[in-house]
């Protein structure tokens, strides 16, 4: 039968800074089944350098180091970290225990690598009672003992049934008392056939080992057995070596991923307030994201609402300079249109179905002692049914009211409020520009466009507006509704063409406009890609800061927890589980940041929408987008300090102070 352990000329040296230590030169031992050996030499000679060799947490730099006839340097690193999972159990002088965690927790600890399903509380259970402590399940190691803490490491040196237990310095923080017990338990187990292997510097504690072997200056100076083998080997165990890449099952299966899921909620928990403060970038930015794309969805969902009011295939036109709005009456020359143009407009049959002239001024409206300004608007008999102007209460003008340039008026709501109140507007007597109007109607609702609003309006008809009130002998505009949407183009060329050869206007001359409705379209929709654009820019800038202060925060607690990420692999963590530990915590800090912050945006637009009246639509898309963007940011920034963790030698993480 192949030794168990079998080191030949086994070196190992560790290199800070410029020198070089040697901490074993050249070891050669073997180690047989069943045996209780004890390293004893001076501190630094080399005893826990060559006790990680063997326990597989560290590795010779030259040599050759077998186990049961498999070459070590054969391995790989996975291989190596199942393997201390299989057949491996670690005492160490710190105990090693992770704080947060209950001692049954910590017990069954190993079992989170092993690839078994099940949550083997009831085998915790067992080895806790094994060591005494089958009282203390629910309680954190802060509540115990050193003596009872080393138990709780034992216990978890058990759980996997291992070949072998390795100890280093087991009783070095522990006094007589506490020690004579650690030592009665693996005596005892011992005794019923596991192999140990133990580092010390105590005489008393070296005893209760079958074998003793003294180290100095990285060599064996002496290895004495004292006592024959009494005891039967259990061998049973021994197909555990060929389980070191036994681990097949899938992260899912064997509750992998949900035992990491709940070590990243309690880790998250354990620092709440450090949490906090690292996941408010992605908080803020996740929010204000959510509740302006709420805004920017409702302000354009409105504004397409008073475009659809006023139909997609309408005309303006407009005299007056395209470029310079605004400052095109007065300035500049001004095309002046006239009832001839409206008629040939109108005329032109199978591009046009309807045209209409207005005309636009100030009306000063008197009704009683009330009197208010409004926005004057004459209108042609269509303008009725193209600008969907026909009032519901009341009614709209005869062809030969127009005709007549007969003084009837339709006002707006807002108009209505003004001068009348409660009362009802219809049959009574206004002032426009001190001449007397009959009210017949209330022109429909329609609400604020922007600033302006739509309800501020007296409608009168356009000759008794031009030649009555306003003393203007040409037209402000003309609206022309187009056959069909599709003709829109062909409409403005035809017509434009039309009207230069009327006014006798130039290429180039610039006295008039014409703009449709898909022109205003184009004008919203680039409005709103502007504003997707900055709202995306705000939107990365703040997960960006985010990431930032995530990524900070992981790389604190990696340094942190380098302890524990020792542990960790000496049980058996391979380097994907340490990596994909530290992810799902930096993702869920950052779900959970960008949840909140989405919940936090829905009630910010809620409250805009409430209180300040403003027109708010959230959308599913934006809170899938942006839980989905700040999970990506925890994988991004939690990537590195994942990396780095994962990264780590079992050894030295574990001698980190
Ligand atoms: P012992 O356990 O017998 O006290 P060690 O095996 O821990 O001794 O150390 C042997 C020598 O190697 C010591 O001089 C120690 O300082 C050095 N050493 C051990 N581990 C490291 C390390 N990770 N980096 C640098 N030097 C180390
Ligand atoms: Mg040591």
């Amino acid at each position: 039968m192949k030794p168990l352990l079998q080191l030949v000329d086994v070196h190992r040296t560790y290199q800070i800074g410029e020198s070089t230590v040697h901490a074993l030169r050249g070891v050669s031992l073997t180690i047989e089944r069943g045996e209780f050996v004890a390293f004893m030499g001076a501190s630094g000679s080399g005893k826990s350098s060559l006790l990680h060799i063997l326990g597989l947490l560290d590795n010779p730099d030259k040599g050759e180091f077998k186990i049961m006839g498999n070459n070590v340097s054969s391995m790989t690193e996975d291989e190596q970290a199942g393997l201390r999972n299989n057949v491996a159990g670690f005492v160490f002088q710190q105990f090693h225990l992770l704080k947060r965690m209950t001692i049954v927790d910590n017990v069954r600890l190993p079992h989170i690598y092993s690839g078994l399903k099940g949550d083997f509380r009831q085998e915790a259970t067992e080895r806790l009672k094994l060591v005494g402590l089958e009282q203390r399940i629910g309680h954190t190691p802060n509540q115990l003992s050193g003596g009872e803490q080393q138990r709780v490491a034992i216990a978890r040196a058990l759980i996997r049934d291992p070949l072998i237990i390795f100890a280093d310095e087991p009783t070095g923080n522990l006094d007589s008392k506490n020690s004579a017990e650690i030592m009665k338990i693996l005596k005892g187990l011992h005794d019923g056939g596991k192999t140990i292997i133990m580092v010390t510097h105590e005489h008393e504690i070296a005893a209760y080992a079958g074998r003793v072997v003294i180290m100095k200056d990285g060599l064996i100076v002496s290895d004495e057995r004292s006592a024959e083998m009494s005891h039967p080997v259990d061998v049973t165990r021994e197909s555990r070596f060929e389980m070191h890449d036994s681990r097949t099952s899938s992260l899912w299966q064997d509750g992998r991923f949900t035992g990491f899921m709940a070590q990243a909620f309690q880790s998250i928990l354990a620092n709440k307030m450090r949490s906090f403060l690292s996941v408010l970038g992605i908080f803020v930015g996740v929010a204000s994201v959510i509740a302006m794309m709420a805004l920017g969805a409702g302000a354009q969902a409105a504004m397409q609402e008073d475009l659809k009011s006023m139909g997609s295939n309408m005309l303006s036109i407009r005299g007056g300079s395209a470029k310079i709005r605004g400052a095109s009456q007065g300035a500049g020359a001004v095309a002046r249109f006239t009832f001839k143009d409206v008629e040939e407009i109108a005329s032109l049959r199978t591009l046009v179905k309807n045209a209409t002239g207005v005309v636009n001024g100030a009306g000063r409206i008197v009704y009683g002692n009330k009197n208010w300004s409004s926005q004057l608007t004459g209108v042609g008999f269509e303008y009725g049914s193209m600008r969907a102007s026909i009032p519901t209460v009341g009614r709209w003008f005869t062809p030969e009211e127009m005709q007549m340039r007969d003084k009837s008026a339709i006002i707006g709501v807002t108009v209505v409020k003004e001068l009348f109140g409660g009362t009802n507007p219809l049959g009574k007597t206004i002032k426009i520009n001190r001449i007397n109007f009959k009210v017949i109607g209330i022109s429909p609702a329609k609400g604020f466009s922007g600033r302006h609003d739509e309800d501020d309006v007296v409608i009168i008809p356009v000759t008794t507006a031009m030649y009555r009130v306003l003393g203007k002998d040409y037209l402000s505009g003309i609206f022309v509704e187009v056959a069909s949407p599709a003709q829109i183009d062909q409409a403005k060329t035809t017509i434009s063409e039309l009207i230069r050869k009327r006014h006798r206007l130039k290429e180039d001359d610039d006295t008039f406009n014409i703009r449709d409705m898909t022109e205003i379209q184009k004008m919203l929709k680039s409005t709103t890609e502007t504003m997707s654009l900055l709202l995306g820019s705000i939107a990365a800038i703040s997960l960006l800061v985010g990431g930032i202060g995530i990524m900070n925060i992981m790389l604190v607690s990696v340094t942190e927890r380098t302890r524990e990420i020792g542990l960790r692999k000496a049980i058996g963590a391979r380097k994907s589980d340490i990596m994909l530990q530290f992810l799902v915590e930096s993702v869920g800090m950052t779900v959970s940041g960008g949840i909140i912050g989405v919940l936090a945006g829905i009630g910010m637009s809620l409250i805009l929408a409430t209180f300040a009246g403003w027109a708010v639509k959230t959308s599913l898309i934006s809170i899938l987008l942006a839980t989905t963007f700040s999970a990506l940011t925890g994988i991004f920034f939690g990537l590195w300090p994942a990396k780095k963790a994962s990264s780590l030698k079992p050894v030295e993480a574990l001698r980190f102070e």
